[in-house]
C-alpha cells in the first residue's frame, strides 16, 4: 500500500529570518495548513551554521531584528551569534512554529504540476505537496569551497568558516586563512592569540571600519522595557542613518571618499609597518564590496605571528600552501590547518538548481546567468513561488531582515488575495518582469556596485549586479507594499471547473 503524501497550502523552505519570518506571519494572518521544510535539526539558518569564534552582525541588533519582535534585552549594539541564534529560537517559540517545521528535509527537487496546480517536493524525510511553495533559503546558504588545484590531497584538518571545527584546538599550530571578507574579519582576531603561526591568504584588501560596538546599558534595556516606542525610536534612528548611505553608494558615489578617509586612518592607526599598511590599503571604491567593520582585525594582523600573503595561490599540496609571486617565482607556506573564510553560493544558489518547471527545467537552467525575479520574489515560468532574499534584494547598507520583511508583507498579501479570489495559480507576466528588472538595472547605473573597480560577488559573470537592491530601502518597501494582480496571470481553476460542470448540468 502507497502511503499518503501529506499535502499543505503553502511549503516554505528554511528556517532562517525569511523561514521564520514567514511562518510567523503566515501564523497570524490564520493560514495555519503550511509546513516549514529545514534540513538541519534546528532552526536558525545562516545565524545557526555560522558559528564561528567572533561571529557577530555587523548592522546594529535594533535594526536586524523582526519589527514584530523587537528585543529590549540586546547585549550589544551588534549582537553575537549566539544571542541572535537564540533571539530566532525564542521568536519562532513564542509564535507556534516550531510544531510546523519538519527538521530533516533537505529539499532535494521541488516540481511544478500543472494538472494539480501544485508543487510536488522531494525531501530528505519524504514527499509533500502543496499549493505555494515559498523559498527561505537565502544566500547565504551553501558555502563556497575554492577550486584550488591539490585542495583534495591536504592531510591536514580544512574546514569553512560556516562549518567550524570546534573540537580542532588551534593551540600552537600553523594555520592558513584563505580569505578577508566579513567571517574571516570576525575570526582572525579570535584565533591569532592562540595560534603558533597564522598566515592570512589575501587576494583583495578589503575596507574595514571602525565599529561603534558596545554594551547596552542597564538603563538603556530599562527604558526599552518600559517607555512605550523607546525601541521604536532607536529602531528608526538606525534605519534612516544606514538610509543616507544610498547618497554614497548610489548616487553620488564621490562621496565615498569620506569613508575611504577613515578607512585608511583606521589602518593607520593600528599598523606601523609601511610594507604591511600597502598591503592592507584596498584599490578600489569604498562600498564597491561590503564595507566591513572591525576594531580588531588590523591590530590582530600587525602581530609578530601573523603573515599577510598577497601573492596568489597556486596550489594545496599535503602540509603547505603553495603561492607565486610577480616574477613567477613560488613559496610554500607550511601548514597543518586550513580554514576557508571563502564565502557563499550567491550569484548560484543551490536550491534554484532544485526548482523546476512543468518540463523539468531547473530555475537554475531557467535563469542562466540572468538571475531575475518580478518585484525579486516571484519569476515568470515558476507559478506559485515566492524566493524571499530573492534576486536584486541584497544590501550593501543596511538590515537585510527589512528587506526581507518587505517581500514577505508582499507575499502574504499575494497568498490572501488568492485565498480571497480562489486563485489557484499565480505567475507574474513576463512583460511585468522585464520592465521591473529593467527598472532596476536602471536604478543600478553609476552605483558604486558597479563603477567601483572591484570584482565582487554581487556581479554575474558579465558584470550585472544581480543581487543587490539599487536604492533606498523604502523605496522597495512601496513597491512590495500592496499585490498587484494586473502584474499576474491568474487562474481560477475551481471557479473554471465550476462553471464547466454547471454548463455540463444545464446540458
Ligand atoms: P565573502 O565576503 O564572499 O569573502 C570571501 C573571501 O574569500 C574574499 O576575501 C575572497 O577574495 C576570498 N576568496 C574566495 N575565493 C578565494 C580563492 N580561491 N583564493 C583566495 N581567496 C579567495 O565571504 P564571507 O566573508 O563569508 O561573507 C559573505 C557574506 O556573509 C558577507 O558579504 C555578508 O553579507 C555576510 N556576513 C555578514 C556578517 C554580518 O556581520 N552581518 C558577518 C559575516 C558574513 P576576493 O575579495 O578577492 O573575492
Amino acid at each position: 500500500m502507497t502511503e499518503a503524501v501529506p499535502h499543505y497550502r503553502v511549503a516554505v523552505i528554511g528556517t532562517g529570518f525569511a523561514g521564520i519570518g514567514m511562518a510567523v506571519r503566515l501564523r497570524q494572518a490564520g493560514l495555519d495548513d503550511f509546513v516549514v521544510l529545514e534540513r538541519a535539526d534546528d532552526i536558525g539558518g545562516t545565524w545557526r551554521d555560522n558559528s564561528y569564534p567572533g561571529a557577530a552582525c555587523d548592522v546594529p541588533s535594533h535594526l536586524y531584528s523582526f519589527s514584530f519582535a523587537l528585543n529590549p534585552g540586546w547585549s550589544r549594539t551588534f549582537s553575537p551569534q549566539p544571542e541572535i541564534r537564540d533571539y530566532m529560537r525564542r521568536v519562532a517559540g513564542e509564535h507556534g512554529i516550531h510544531r510546523h517545521v519538519r527538521y530533516g528535509s533537505d529539499v532535494k527537487a521541488a516540481r511544478w504540476e500543472p494538472a494539480d496546480n501544485r508543487w510536488r517536493i522531494e525531501t530528505a524525510s519524504g514527499t509533500v505537496t502543496a499549493q505555494f511553495l515559498i523559498s527561505g533559503a537565502g544566500p547565504l546558504a551553501d558555502p563556497v569551497l575554492p577550486d584550488i588545484k591539490g585542495i583534495d590531497t591536504f592531510e591536514g584538518r580544512l574546514f569553512h568558516s560556516a562549518e567550524w571545527d570546534h573540537d580542532h584546538d588551534l593551540t600552537g599550530r600553523k594555520v592558513a586563512v584563505i580569505g578577508t571578507g566579513a567571517s574571516a574579519i570576525q575570526f582572525v582576531p579570535r584565533i591569532q592569540p592562540k595560534v603558533g603561526r597564522l598566515s592570512l591568504f589575501q587576494r583583495t584588501a578589503p575596507w574595514v571600519m571602525f565599529r561603534h560596538d558596545r554594551d547596552i546599558t542597564r538603563l538603556e534595556s530599562w527604558l526599552y522595557r518600559n517607555i512605550p516606542g523607546a525601541q521604536q525610536v532607536a529602531r528608526k534612528s538606525i534605519y534612516w542613518g544606514r538610509e543616507t548611505y544610498i547618497l554614497g553608494f548610489a548616487k553620488n558615489p564621490r562621496l565615498l571618499g569620506i569613508v575611504e578617509r577613515l578607512g585608511r586612518a583606521n589602518i593607520d592607526r593600528s599598523v606601523k609597518d609601511p610594507e604591511l599598511r600597502r598591503k592592507l590599503t584596498p584599490t578600489f571604491r569604498a562600498g564597491c564590496k561590503r564595507i566591513l567593520m572591525s576594531n580588531d582585525y588590523y591590530p590582530a594582523l600587525a602581530r609578530p605571528n601573523v603573515d599577510v600573503v598577497t601573492d596568489g595561490i597556486v596550489e594545496i599540496r599535503p602540509n603547505s600552501v603553495v603561492t607565486r609571486d610577480a616574477s613567477g617565482s613560488e613559496t610554500e607556506h607550511e601548514v597543518d590547518t586550513i580554514i576557508l573564510g571563502t564565502g557563499f553560493q550567491v550569484t548560484d544558489p543551490p536550491i534554484a538548481h532544485r526548482i523546476h518547471d512543468a518540463r523539468g527545467r531547473s530555475l537554475a537552467e531557467h535563469w542562466g546567468s540572468d538571475v531575475q525575479a518580478f518585484r525579486g520574489t516571484t519569476v515568470n515560468g515558476f507559478p506559485n513561488v515566492f524566493v524571499l532574499a530573492g534576486p536584486n534584494t541584497g544590501l550593501g547598507h543596511t538590515s537585510q531582515v527589512f528587506m526581507i520583511e518587505a517581500q514577505i508583507r508582499y507575499t502574504m498579501e499575494a497568498l490572501k488575495f488568492a485565498c480571497r479570489n480562489r486563485v489557484d495559480r499565480l505567475e507574474p507576466r513576463a512583460e511585468a518582469q522585464r520592465a521591473y528588472n529593467e527598472m532596476v538595472h536602471r536604478s543600478m547605473r553609476g552605483t558604486v556596485w558597479v563603477t567601483g573597480g572591484c570584482d565582487s560577488w554581487y556581479l554575474n559573470e558579465e558584470g550585472r549586479n544581480t543581487t543587490l537592491w539599487p536604492t533606498f530601502t523604502w523605496n522597495y518597501a512601496l513597491r512590495t507594499r500592496w499585490f498587484d494582480p494586473h502584474n499576474y496571470d491568474l487562474r481560477r481553476i475551481r471557479s473554471a471547473r465550476r462553471d464547466e460542470a454547471a454548463a455540463g448540468s444545464a446540458a
